[in-house]
């Protein structure tokens, strides 16, 4: 564990490497070298399957979730370059991989018609507790990129969450639904009301945290949600 943490240390801190080709990084490259970000990442982010409408992120939540569009910026994939991407955002630390996966976020939405003018951008919220064991909410860094490139207010307060439920995984469908059921709530509803957001998550699995976050969320009459998860994983 501790050698572990020495090497991941010095990989990311001391001696930085492209995460995709182990390069060792310029002074101006972060967690990928210009080369990789033009190509092996250009490619993982670009499947148009993933943005457009009825894209496979909609088709999950279709019928379980009110929203206007829904789109992901890459498959999730074991053993991959995408799971090496949100493990070390997650779990070690590697907190420029946010700024990485929402600078592309924001330029996917700019480059697409479906967005209408944004006024909020918002994170999947952790529980406080959570976020005290880790240091940060990974979905929060990527939103806070993509609000930065879009010059759009990033909302962090409004929407928590009430439990700071177990782990997802290896629960039946049943018991996540009611794992998540009434799992977040809105401070203010009406700060959302009649507004468009674009409601920001790392990982897209079967939908049942975005689906029980939209229920809070349309708390606030008239409001709009636009979904965008860095990753989206086949679901068994
Ligand atoms: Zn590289």
């Amino acid at each position: 564990m501790f050698n572990k943490l020495l090497k991941y240390i010095k990989s990311v801190l001391i001696d930085p490497h492209c995460l995709a080709c182990g390069a060792a990084l310029e002074i101006d490259e972060k967690v990928v070298c210009n080369q990789c970000k033009n190509t092996t990442i250009a490619d993982l982010f670009s499947s148009p399957m993933l943005k457009y409408k009825g894209n496979i992120v909609e088709q999950r939540l279709m019928g379980l979730a009110l929203f206007e569009t829904a789109a992901s910026l890459m498959p999730f994939e074991e053993n991959t370059l995408s799971q090496q991407l949100i493990h070390d955002l997650k779990y070690n630390n590697y907190q420029a991989i946010g700024s990485l996966l929402g600078e592309a976020i924001a330029t996917q939405i700019k480059q697409n018609n479906r967005y209408p003018q944004i006024d909020y951008i918002v994170p999947l919220p952790l529980h406080p507790k959570r976020i005290a064991q880790r240091g940060y909410n990974q979905s929060e860094l990527i939103a806070a990129e993509v609000a930065r490139q879009l010059n759009i207010p990033l909302e962090i307060t409004n929407l928590y969450r009430k439990r700071n439920n177990e782990s997802q995984t290896l629960k039946s469908a049943e018991e996540r639904i009611k794992n998540v059921k009434d799992l977040f709530e809105l401070h203010n509803p009406t700060l959302f009301e009649n507004k468009t957001i674009l409601l920001i998550d790392d990982v897209l699995t079967t939908g049942s945290t975005i689906i029980s976050c939209c229920e809070a969320l349309y708390k606030s009459n008239n409001i709009k949600i636009h979904i965008y998860t860095a990753s989206v994983a086949d679901v068994i």
